[in-house]
């Protein structure tokens, strides 16, 4: 049904763990050529290794404007163009106000929501001289939609995705480059490992599918928006949460 995007180069932060390697994964399998980003070389390294051939690891720390430029000009150095972002790279420490600090808000914010500014605005060149791309960003139901207490900063960086996503599909509609957002529910990854058991249970009660997400639901999401057939998509979101968001109560699940 859908044509092939084989052959095309997709740049995917984060990719090291969780969504990002469930999406990098899924891309290489498409036959992109994927370049697997994260902070940690050795960790990219092993996802790169588990692609094949056409998958290549970078380290590059999203926050750093100068890692962003050094990972498009690798990608552009080995492939000749990058075709799809995946801005997934993000951080989800709980603080509550009161113990918050500036700088906590600082990490969160400049991590998940400038970091996604840093990565577009890398690949920029590339897509418009082309003209054509495909930038997905991760964002989260947390946030745009719903409330989590501990993360006001990660809520408010998730939003403001959205919020730049919006203008961003404006600016580069005229390129045929399309801008658009997956917003996972809960979805089973390292960095949720933390949260304990009691979490996953109390989580597993309030989604309507009775399970939480697997990285193949929120990749298989991403592979659309970064479609041909998604051409005249850009600026909208897609939520990936098993009906969590649905229910007005827990009576109303039934
Ligand atoms: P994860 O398992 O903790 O993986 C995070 C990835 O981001 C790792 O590859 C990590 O590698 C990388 N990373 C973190 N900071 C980075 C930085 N400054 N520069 C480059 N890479 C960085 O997280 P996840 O659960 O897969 O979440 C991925 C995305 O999905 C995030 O944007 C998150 O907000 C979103 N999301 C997740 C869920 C969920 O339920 N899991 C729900 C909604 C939204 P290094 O540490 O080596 O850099």
């Amino acid at each position: 049904m859908f044509k092939s995007l084989k052959g095309k180069t997709a740049i995917v932060t984060g990719a090291s763990k969780g969504i990002g390697r469930g999406i990098a994964r899924r891309l290489g399998e498409a036959g992109l050529n994927v370049m697997v980003v994260s902070r940690t070389i050795a960790d990219a390294e092993s996802v790169a290794a588990e692609i094949g051939p056409n998958a290549q690891a970078f380290a590059a720390d999203v926050t750093s404007p100068d890692d962003c430029a050094a990972m498009a000009a690798a990608a552009v150095n080995r492939y000749g163009g990058i075709d799809i972002l995946c801005a997934n790279a993000g951080i989800f420490p709980s603080a509550r106000l009161g113990e918050m600090t500036p700088a906590d808000f600082d990490h969160v914010v400049r991590t998940n929501l400038t970091g996604t500014f840093l990565a577009v605005s890398a690949v920029l060149p590339a897509m418009k001289s082309s003209r054509w791309g495909r930038i997905v960003i991760t964002s989260s139901i947390t946030g745009p939609i719903t409330g989590f207490a501990g993360w006001s900063h990660y809520g408010a960086s998730k939003a403001g995705q959205l919020g730049f996503m919006r203008s961003a599909a404006l600016e580069l509609a005229p390129w045929n480059i399309t801008i658009n957002a997956v917003m996972p529910g809960n979805i089973l990854t390292e960095g949720l490992d933390g949260l304990g058991s009691d979490y996953f249970k109390a989580m597993e009660a309030s989604i309507p599918m009775k399970r939480l997400g697997a990285v193949e639901d929120i990749a298989n999401a991403v592979l659309f928006f970064a479609s041909e057939e998604a051409a005249y998509v850009t600026g909208q979101t897609l939520v990936v949460d098993g009906g969590q968001v649905l229910p007005e109560t827990i009576a109303a699940m039934g």
